[in-house]
């Protein structure tokens, strides 16, 4: 039997609001034993030819992705659109929709900086522009690190964040986004698999069945914000409109709080072919943030498996060959 893949499908780097960069993300996936990331940074696919070259070096296979920042107007809802499976940089449709989108962040940062400075509250912009001096964008994570030491997850860090950009903060301000729909088109335009992110975080399970229309191929299961609750209504919705099921981490390094490989699918190849299920190796992959400890033993739903097996082709060698072996034997009826 070949030993499973572990995909980490949520990874944000210094291209968008992450800490870290493709390398020091990658040199982390092979220590932790990860053989897939997708990188998502948001709205851009910047930077993937430089994390496809990498990957020989680390042994673990890239997957190209985007996370689109989107709204749902039916529902009055954000919503974030995961697109994954890009074999390059190229991606028109994408940078169409997510250009001017890019822009209207950028000027809204730019206005939250000066915000900062009429109100005489001190930023140390050569920091400011070190920490966002790969990212496409200037975000707030980058602002915050510039105005605090504190680490992201403690009291003072979250205390201050809160009273700055949100309950009604100086820094408060909301950009429009891109249509939900119009995301999950860009993706497909350019020849990627559309997930929508995380719906437990903005409660937003009842897009499903209009992105479904659309061509949706996925939805996020295991991310930091859900649980058994989550992970069940979106095995529901899966089933109900033979979507895959996907997890990640959503790790932005020291710009967030998860682990990388915290949250991950593992799927099984070789003789027991085609499960897909949260990790329960406590020890070969991150001994101490595993979501849960069950496998779910459902079939590999065979168009995750091609994911899989086409981004493991590419890096080629012992990945690619376990991954089309899996794809192989998977149940075409069942997802996962
Ligand atoms: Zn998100
Ligand atoms: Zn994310």
């Amino acid at each position: 039997m070949e030993s499973p893949l572990y995909a980490d499908l949520h990874v944000h780097t210094t291209i968008s609001d992450g800490s870290d960069d493709f390398e020091e993300v990658l040199a982390q996936a092979a220590t932790l034993g990860l053989t897939h990331v997708a990188f998502t940074n948001h709205d851009t696919v910047t930077g993937l030819s430089q994390a496809f070259d990498l990957q020989e070096r680390f042994n673990v296979t890239v997957i190209g992705g985007i996370e689109i920042s989107a709204w749902d107007a039916a529902e009055n809802t954000k919503a974030h659109i995961i697109g994954l499976g890009f074999e390059s940089e190229r991606a028109p449709a994408i940078q169409a929709l997510c250009g001017p989108l890019l822009e209207r962040r950028f000027a809204k940062t730019r206005w939250q900086i000066e915000q900062l400075q009429s109100h005489g509250i001190k930023l140390d912009l050569d920091l400011l522009g070190r920490y966002a001096l790969q990212s496409t964008c200037l975000y707030k994570q980058h602002v915050m690190a510039a105005l605090t030491e504190a680490p992201h997850g403690s009291a003072e860090y979250q205390r201050l964040y809160r009273s700055l950009f949100k309950e009604g903060g100086i820094c408060e301000r909301h950009i429009p986004y891109v249509d939900a729909r119009d995301a999950v088109r860009a993706i497909k335009e350019d020849g990627g698999w559309a997930v929508l992110a995380h719906p437990g975080q903005f409660n937003n399970f009842g897009l499903v069945a209009r992105l479904a229309r659309l061509g949706l191929d996925g939805i996020e299961k295991y991310h930091p914000d859900h649980g058994p609750k989550e992970w069940r209504k979106v095995e529901q919705l899966a089933t109900e409109h033979n979507l895959f099921c996907t997890g990640g981490s959503d790790y932005h390094g020291a710009f967030g709080d998860s682990a990388l490989g915290s949250h991950r699918i593992q799927v099984d190849t070789g003789t027991d072919k085609g499960t897909v299920h949260p990790s329960t190796d406590k020890g070969t992959v991150h001994p101490s943030t595993l979501v849960c400890g069950q496998r779910d033993g459902s079939s590999v739903h065979p168009g995750l498996a091609v994911l899989l097996d086409e981004c493991g082709s590419r890096q080629g060698g012992r990945r690619a060959n376990a991954g089309r072996a899996d794809a192989g034997s998977v149940h075409p009826s069942s997802p996962i």
